[in-house]
């Protein structure tokens, strides 16, 4: 079975329509560019065949919008270049674009800030698909053919009924339609071979995870056509080159800025709007693989880098970067500038509101990140910066995590044996698990540490194996597992040189009796974890939250 990524392939080779993209003037003289962006077949399973056809004369929707901007005729293209020469990267999340009205509020931003700069646009699949999407994979892999079918329909409404509420003109809607529907099908035959086969490989679940973005992209980018604004759909897999570990994949910036400058740079010039599917990328093979879940921060910040970006705007469903999750803490403020460290921590540590990852790429280049609120636009946010800033005493945000597992490897032999701790670090390493936290007491009578709650199973598998020979001999007493807890890590920079701040956060914990399972301080003292059982993770933010912040950070604007 072949799956082609219709939506990908240049205009003029699969239709002969001509397209009013220079991409395709670009494609022929810019050698590993060309072939990067020609490869468009997702190979399940190899008998050169096609699956998916389109009706006679079908075309790519975002091609078509792109080229019928009556308000931009090719005569008039510098009218649409902005006097300025700055761009801004702007992610919307699924939140953001989670229906019709949202999705309104998404084309005012864009419309309001299009004058002052260039833009590029990243979205998120419509809130909850990618879970919708993750669910309809796994129940092909168990054979649920009815489960699968109806969460595509449910898609199909989804997205059809926001196309309706959004396109006006029959005709374009028509064509949106169409689109959605070919990439549902997509989804669909990606199922149909998964449940045939029982198997869901990491490339199908890339394949089926990342349809969402690749609805949501089109969309977007038909409601800003039909607003008057010049914009183009465009799929991340002609734009971020990335390795092939799926479901993680790591972006390769300089194949990566080659993309973007090809692809990107161009519609730039012309004064349309790219809206690039955020979460996905490919490989320099061209085969799909995802960044992660929520992944599209990540995007967002690649595509900064590598077009050398003035800013990256992150539009959420709160107004910042705030002083804990505001889903625990009610109380949990704004913080008006954060630095780069102190924003990595937290998001490292569970604090969705950015990936974990999402500020590696920019940190060479300096570019400034916002969090913003769709919903309040008129709201500052939060700055994030190399050096944030210093108007905190210590302690800039807490954040908790409670998808974890403790480990615990030892007992009274263990006390002496050098290797333990070597051989069980090798192994996580092996495996690849992230270790989240280490405690150990000086008698390596225990090494405690704990790992994300899906990726515990595979440790403790990978840790029988290991010390399956001291186990039997009763060298190493037991490998215990405890799901039931939670990290809660205090952050700021400023804790570096700050005395007390253990003491206060044990004694605020304490007050609420709290029990400390294990505490953990990096040295460069940016986070200091605690550990505690699960069922007291909200008391033990809500306890530290007001010990550290009780009315220190006034609200922004
Ligand atoms: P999006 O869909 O826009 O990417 P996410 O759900 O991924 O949004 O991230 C935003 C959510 O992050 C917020 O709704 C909030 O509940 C959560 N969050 C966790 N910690 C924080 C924090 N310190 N500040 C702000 N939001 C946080
Ligand atoms: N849609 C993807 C997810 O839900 C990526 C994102 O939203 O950032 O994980
Ligand atoms: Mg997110």
């Amino acid at each position: 079975m072949h799956y082609k990524r219709t939506s990908n392939r240049p205009l003029e080779s699969a239709h002969g329509v001509p397209s009013a993209d220079p991409l395709g003037k670009s494609n022929g003289n810019s050698g590993g560019l060309a072939k990067r962006i020609t490869t468009r077949v997702v190979h399940l399973n190899g008998n050169g065949r096609t699956n998916i056809s389109l009706p006679d004369g079908a075309m790519n929707t975002s091609e078509v919008y792109s080229e019928r901007l009556p308000q931009h005729p090719p005569e008039h293209e510098q009218t649409c270049v902005k006097a300025t020469e700055s761009l801004r990267i702007m992610k919307f999340g699924g939140t953001s674009v989670g229906d019709a009205d949202c999705i309104e509020r998404v084309v005012e931003i864009i419309r309001s800030s299009s004058p002052e700069s260039n833009l590029v646009v990243v979205v998120s699949a419509m809130s909850g698909v990618t879970n919708k999407l993750i669910e309809a994979a796994t129940r092909a892999e168990a054979g649920d053919r009815e489960t699968v079918a109806a969460i595509f329909d449910g898609l199909r409404k989804q997205h059809e009924t926001a196309a309706g509420l959004l396109i006006h003109s029959v005709e374009e809607r028509k064509q949106i339609c169409q689109q959605i529907e070919e990439i549902i099908q997509e989804g669909e035959h990606l199922c149909h071979g998964t449940i045939l086969l029982r198997e869901l490989t990491a490339r199908t679940r890339d394949a089926i995870s990342s349809l969402g973005e690749r609805l949501s992209s089109p969309l977007v980018a038909a409601a800003l056509v039909s607003r008057g604004l010049a914009a183009k759909s465009v799929e991340a897999t002609e734009l971020i080159v990335t390795d092939s570990n799926h479901g993680a994949a790591e972006p390769q910036m300089e194949e990566t800025r080659e993309c973007c400058e090809a692809r990107l740079r161009p519609l730039l010039q012309r004064g349309i709007v790219p809206v690039v599917t955020g979460f996905l990328g490919a490989t320099a093979e061209g085969v799909l693989t995802t960044l992660g879940r929520g992944g599209s921060d990540y995007s967002a910040t690649i595509l900064g880098a590598a077009l050398e970006a003035d800013e990256v705007i992150i539009w959420t469903d709160v107004d910042g970067v705030l002083t804990s999750d505001p889903r625990h803490v009610s109380g949990a403020s704004t913080i008006p500038e954060i630095s780069y460290l102190e924003a990595s921590e937290l998001a490292h540590f569970g604090a969705k509101v950015l990936h974990p990852r999402a500020l590696r790429p920019v940190m060479r280049s300096d570019i400034p990140i916002y969090i913003r609120n769709t919903f309040a636009p008129e709201r500052q946010g939060t700055k994030i910066t190399p050096g944030g800033s210093q108007d905190c005493e210590g302690v800039r945000a807490l954040t908790a995590m409670s998808d974890v597992t403790l480990i615990t490897i030892g007992g009274p032999a263990t006390v002496g044996v050098r290797d333990v701790l070597g051989r069980t670090f090798t192994t996580t390493a092996a495996i690849q698990a992230d270790v989240l936290l280490i405690s150990q007491s000086s008698s390596q009578n225990d090494i405690s540490f704990v790992v994300p709650a899906a990726h515990a199973k595979c440790t403790v598998e990978a840790l029988r194996r290991e010390f399956a020979h001291d186990l039997a001999h009763k060298e190493v007493d037991h490998i215990a597992v405890n799901p039931n807890v939670a990290i809660v890590t205090v952050v700021g920079e400023n804790m570096r040189g700050t005395p007390g701040i253990v003491g206060r956060a044990c004694g605020a914990l304490g007050r609420k009796y709290v029990d400390l399972i294990a505490i953990a301080q990096g040295s460069a003292a940016c986070n200091i974890s605690f550990l505690v059982a699960r069922k007291d993770m909200k008391a033990a933010l809500l306890a530290a939250h007001e010990e550290f912040f009780a009315q220190v950070l006034p609200r922004s604007k």
